[in-house]
């Protein structure tokens, strides 16, 4: 399994459960169509788990599913399979709201200077530790500089990495 796909069933497994992490791992690893019962009985589970599982996996858009009437009995039977580029799609776009947020985050670094309290580890900005005369406004303790160029050079190697992975992503994507 490679690390996209670790990812993929992560992600799945944070917004709805771990069954809908099994359900949904087996459907990409069989790399067909299936329907409900085959999936229950290669898992092991209950067809009604499954259903809801599969339900619940194409709200969030990463299943989707082909219906078919079959000739005998009329009844309708649902071919399912995963749907990858939605969720590369769906993958990118998170990963481009986690860039944004550690941009933030490398401005605000680059744009002040920290202090800290040695003794509850309270952290505030040079303008906040200021006004408080430099002590700590918890339990009024000297405030100590942060030397924060290690944060900064992790978060800038971070940045960089994502911005890389983002790129070669969409290029993906659109060709
Ligand atoms: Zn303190």
């Amino acid at each position: 399994m490679d690390n996209n796909e670790k990812e993929l069933l992560n992600f799945i497994e944070l917004f709805c459960g771990e069954v809908c992490r099994e359900v949904f791992n087996k459907l990409m690893s069989s790399g067909r169509e299936l329907i409900d019962e085959e999936l229950a009985s290669k898992l092991g589970m209950s067809v009604n788990d499954v259903r809801k599982a599969l339900y619940e996996l194409q709200s969030l858009g990463v299943v989707s599913y082909k219906r078919i009437r079959e000739e005998t009995e009329g009844k309708f039977i649902y071919y399912w399979r995963a749907d990858v580029d939605h969720i590369n799609q769906l993958l990118l776009q998170r990963k481009k709201a986690v860039l944004r947020k550690l941009e933030d985050r490398l401005r605000m670094e680059e744009s002040t200077s920290f202090y800290v309290c040695p003794v509850d580890g309270f952290r505030m900005s040079f303008d906040e530790a200021l006004e408080n005369d430099f002590r700590c406004p918890k339990c009024g303790s000297g405030l100590e500089y942060v030397d924060n160029h290690l944060i900064k050079d992790k978060l800038r190697k971070l940045i960089n990495k994502l911005r890389e992975e983002i790129m070669s992503e969409e290029k993906a994507v659109s060709s």
